[in-house]
């Protein structure tokens, strides 16, 4: 009797055991699988959940959408009224779209503010009509936290099987049709074409070989020179990423930086342009040109990383290279993103002696307050504008107000894309600080770069 009462407690204890691990075991499943501020399938969920679908849909000839969904502006509310209505809205806005959507419909989140609805289709027109839905949905006003905001969304959709049978080319695909929607001016759809396919194809196929660039060597650094306005002896270079692809020849960054600046692999990039960059710059120290100084561009992505600081200074400690030998070059618009987090970063990298440029400067919109706070040392005037100069007085004065802006606020002037001596003359007359242009010298590889800066010198 005994032993059975005992057998049976055990039993019963094995059994609230076993439960508990169960609803355990769910709950890491859920969290694993799931985004845990909307509570929607993850990007790992969603792959899984595609695979599925194309499965199910080969075996029994059905037909589904992938549709990516990205607001707009979405960035700009976060900036304006901080994260958490930025949180809040999220999920508002992901109820609203679930309650479109029926039960056996994919509705997952990526990231940020990107989405992607997985769903069963009998013919295109069906994907329209949920876009319809789904940009309708979103942009109804809604209330959050008080606050009355309005958002629009971005649509991309591609087709199984008439647009791509795998799970990686769907997303990419309707990736791609979704930038075609925001570059054609955002808050609509665009379903995948045969024309997006080239562009598409190419992009996946830079972006898997980008992966092994970097361990494979492929990527290398052209310098440009930079002279003061009134002089000919180069005081420094701007280091300019390539890429020598095995097959595609040698690549601009125009043509991948993008691309990298997407996957985040610009990151792993980045870093090794600083790093080479920096070991160029003591080569050169040592043989002599000790003044040089070398500026590095950085990506948003870049800029907006908590360890930038850290790994400039590991990077400079390791070549032996002083901070004031180093500008940091930002363009405009990723200055003037996020202001107070811009002014944060700004004054740790200057604090530790590295100068700042702001890059492309009259291409974004700066607001004169911020540019007066920012401790930058250097405006560079967007080659655009140096471009026109002869044949556009609006240029001439614009640029002619940037030189007289920097002045003001202490800034070294540096005008880029010099390709005339009119030019030439006319930048140096209205008192730019430093010159940089194919006039002036071109982009090269290091050696030749020494050699040039040598026979300057001999002249
Ligand atoms: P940027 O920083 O404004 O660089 C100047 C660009 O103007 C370079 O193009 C340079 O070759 C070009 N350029 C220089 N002089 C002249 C000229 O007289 N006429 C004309 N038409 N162009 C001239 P590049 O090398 O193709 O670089 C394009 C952009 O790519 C750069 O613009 C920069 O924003 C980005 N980039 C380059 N290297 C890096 C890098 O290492 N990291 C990151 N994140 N971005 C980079
Ligand atoms: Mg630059
Ligand atoms: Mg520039």
């Amino acid at each position: 009797l005994i032993a059975s009462v005992f057998d049976r407690q055990m039993r019963a204890r094995t059994g609230l055991l076993a439960d508990s691990l169960a609803k355990a075991n769910e709950k890491l499943v859920q969290a694993a699988l799931h985004d845990p501020l909307t509570h929607l399938p993850n990007r790992m969920l969603l792959q899984d959940r595609i695979e599925q679908a194309i499965e199910k849909a080969r075996r029994r000839q059905l037909r589904f959408a992938v549709m990516f969904v990205d607001l707009d502006g979405f960035k700009a509310i976060n900036d304006a009224f901080g994260h958490q209505v930025g949180d809040n809205l999220l999920v508002a806005i992901s109820a609203r779209v679930n309650r479109l959507l029926r039960a056996h419909d994919t509705f997952a989140r990526l990231g940020g503010d990107e989405f992607v609805i997985v769903f069963q289709i009998e013919v295109p027109e069906d994907a329209a009509v949920v876009s319809e839905r789904v940009i309708d949905a979103i942009g109804a006003p809604l209330t959050v936290d008080g606050i009355e905001l309005q958002v629009t969304a971005s649509l991309g959709i591609a087709l199984y099987p008439e647009d791509a049978t795998t799970e990686r080319e769907l997303m990419a695909h309707a990736d791609a049709a979704m930038y075609y929607t925001k570059d054609s001016g955002r808050n609509g759809y665009t379903f995948f074409t045969e024309s997006m396919h080239v562009a598409a194809n190419r992009q996946l196929r830079l972006l898997q070989d980008m992966r092994r660039a970097v361990a494979r060597n492929e990527l290398i650094l052209h310098y440009q020179p930079k002279y003061p306005a009134s002089g000919d002896t180069i005081i420094g270079a701007e280091a300019l990423v390539r890429w020598q692809h095995p097959e595609l020849g040698l690549l601009g960054p125009d043509v991948f930086i993008p691309i990298a600046e997407r996957s985040g692999l610009i990151l792993q990039i980045g870093d090794w342009v600083l790093d080479h960059a920096c070991a160029q710059l003591r080569q050169w120290h040592l043989a002599g040109h000790v003044d040089w100084t070398i500026a590095v561009n950085l990506s948003p992505m870049q800029f907006a990383a908590p360890n930038l600081p850290d790994i400039v200074a590991d990077t400079l400690a390791r070549h032996d290279v002083t901070a004031r030998h180093l500008t940091l070059e930002i363009t405009e618009t990723t200055a003037m993103k996020d202001v107070e987090v811009t002014l944060a970063m700004l004054g740790k990298l200057t604090d530790m002696g590295v100068h700042i440029s702001i890059d492309d400067f009259g291409t974004g919109y700066s607001s004169l307050l911020y540019l007066k706070r920012m401790p930058a040392t250097e405006l560079k005037i967007d080659r655009a504008f140096v471009q026109e100069l002869e044949h556009n007085s609006e240029d001439a004065a614009i640029v002619a107000s940037i030189v007289a802006l920097g002045r003001s606020l202490q800034l070294r002037v540096v005008a880029e894309g010099v390709e005339t001596a009119a030019q030439r003359q006319y930048l140096s007359d209205i008192g730019c600080d430093l010159l940089q242009g194919y006039h002036l010298g071109r982009p090269m590889d290091a050696s030749s770069f020494l050699a040039m800066a040598n026979t300057d010198k001999a002249a």
